[in-house]
């Protein structure tokens, strides 16, 4: 059995699930820090696309977050395309800009560095879209005129920004960005309660020549304006907000009426049949928690108890277990006293979607925590541990001396350790190897490696009687 840390196993769990035929993934940079998430929603019936991107500074969760949910919805009419985590290597450390500010890189000359492959894909994207909503969380609430020192129009959170009132591209056509955004606005802060945090139309006048803002002119917004003619708006909600929930909820009305402007019209609730499929199951045994594949057995002693706790599966709802011969249909969170060997069935709703064996035996097949015998050995003069069925690599050039070996039944007292297959040269073979400097480079009896083969020889703990109380085994790569 593979032990699982819990978060990584967590992580499965967190990985998305398409069961809707019209969504699509793609992973750009995968493994890297500045991986790239895209996430394309097309409509049943054809209709606008609008671009979201989230994250491009590391630091404004309720831009993020809110995107995360939309890359799960499902639509009627029109398209998205979701960016949530531009900047991923920022969002991991929280800050505004590991490597410089990602959101300042859209013009023309940026200096290389590790950002531009994003905001080439970034740019890219804009190509593909009616419209395009960049998502920050800014600080303050801004203002059409000074109230204090929170509260101006220097402050960006709480804004809907566009560039310019109105923008001509290059081939007359006229983008009438302010009556939009007031158009919107109007009706998102209908759904505010709280007067004092209401968004409010903010226009950064990106082009002219006395803008106070003329580092939005390195911004993905202006880009998106000149070279795409897309419109495009900074929704801001407050990081000065109570909650990080009302952040994402802002920014989710926002993203609402804009969906309405363009007549993107969601699914809900989506309709989604996935064929079920389970992950990982946490059994404990005798208290210890373990967690188990589908599929795989788990080798127990007489008297053992073990309560299933938790079924990680793609679906969580509709999901049983049932320890065969105790309890009832739906055994999970029960514990039993395990007297002989079951099968536990795993269902959704009615259908047996896995199982796990449970074999009585004394040869443990699987490591336990807390019964699992250890091997103390040195290889090269470093101490190493080795679980009871570990594999050992070594080359030829390696010296392995073999120390001990204890397990939890008796910790005091080593059992023999004989390395099968090696001799100590010059003495009659007594079976204990312990202590001896073993060169890799030593001549092996091949009769003694596993299946005769010559790859793996076992290194066997011995108790009195010459049983078998675990092993290691020993692989000779050449160097
Ligand atoms: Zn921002």
């Amino acid at each position: 059995m593979k032990r699982l840390t819990l978060l990584a196993s967590l992580s499965l769990l967190l990985a998305p699930v398409w069961g809707w035929a019209q969504s699509t993934h793609s992973v750009f940079f995968q493994g890297s820090d500045y991986e790239l998430n895209i996430y394309r929603i097309k409509g049943d019936q054809p209709g606008k696309t609008l671009l979201l991107i989230g994250g491009i500074q590391g630091d404004e969760p309720g831009g993020y977050l809110s995107a995360d949910m939309y890359s799960e919805i499902a639509l009627e009419k029109g398209n998205l395309i979701i960016v949530p985590r531009a900047n991923l290597k920022s969002i991991i450390l929280n800050s505004r800009g590991a490597d410089g500010d990602m959101n300042r890189q859209f013009h023309d000359n940026p200096r290389p560095n590790p950002m531009l492959k994003v905001v080439t894909k970034l740019k890219e994207l804009m190509g593909e879209a009616d419209l395009f909503l960049h998502l920050h969380d800014g600080w303050g609430f801004h203002r059409p005129t000074w109230e204090d020192a929170l509260h101006n129009p220097k402050r960006y959170g709480q804004s809907l920004i566009a560039d310019t009132e109105e923008y001509e591209c290059s081939d007359g056509r006229r983008l009438k960005l302010g009556e939009m955004a007031r158009r919107v606005l109007e009706r998102v802060n209908r759904k505010i309660p709280q007067k004092e945090y209401h968004l409010h139309f903010f226009n950064t006048r990106t082009d002219d020549p006395s803008t106070p803002f003329p580092a939005m002119r390195k911004t993905a917004t202006w880009y998106a304006l000149r070279q795409h003619c897309l419109p495009a708006f900074g929704v801001e909600a407050s990081k000065n907000l109570p909650s990080l929930e009302l952040k994402v909820l802002h920014h989710n009305l926002v993203i609402n009426e804009f969906m309405r402007e363009l007549d993107i019209v969601p699914m809900t609730p989506k309709v989604l049949v996935q064929s079920p499929r389970i992950e990982f199951i946490e059994i404990d045994v005798n208290g210890t928690p373990m967690i188990v594949r589908p599929g795989e057995p788990l080798t127990l002693k007489r008297g053992d108890t073990i309560t299933v706790n938790k079924i990680a599966a793609n679906s969580p709802r509709g999901i049983s277990c049932d320890v065969e011969g105790k309890g009832d249909l739906n055994d999970l969170g029960n514990t039993f006293t395990i007297d002989r060997s079951t099968d536990i069935v795993f269902r959704k709703e009615s259908k047996v979607i896995a199982k796990v064996h449970l074999e009585l035996g004394r040869h443990l097949g699987r490591y336990i925590p807390g019964r699992t015998r250890v091997f103390v050995v040195e290889v090269n003069g470093h101490r190493r541990l080795l679980l009871d069925g570990e594999v050992l690599e070594l080359t030829p050039d390696d010296t392995l001396r073999l120390l001990a070996s204890f397990s939890d039944g008796n910790n005091t007292v080593s059992p023999r350790l004989n390395f099968k297959g090696w001799v100590p040269k010059g003495m009659r073979n007594r079976g204990d190897d312990r202590n001896f400097r073993i060169a890799l480079s030593d001549p092996l009896q091949k009769k003694y490696s596993m299946n005769g083969q010559g790859e793996l020889y076992p290194v066997v703990a011995e108790g009195p009687s010459g049983r078998k109380l675990g092993q290691f085994l020993v692989r000779i790569s050449p160097r």
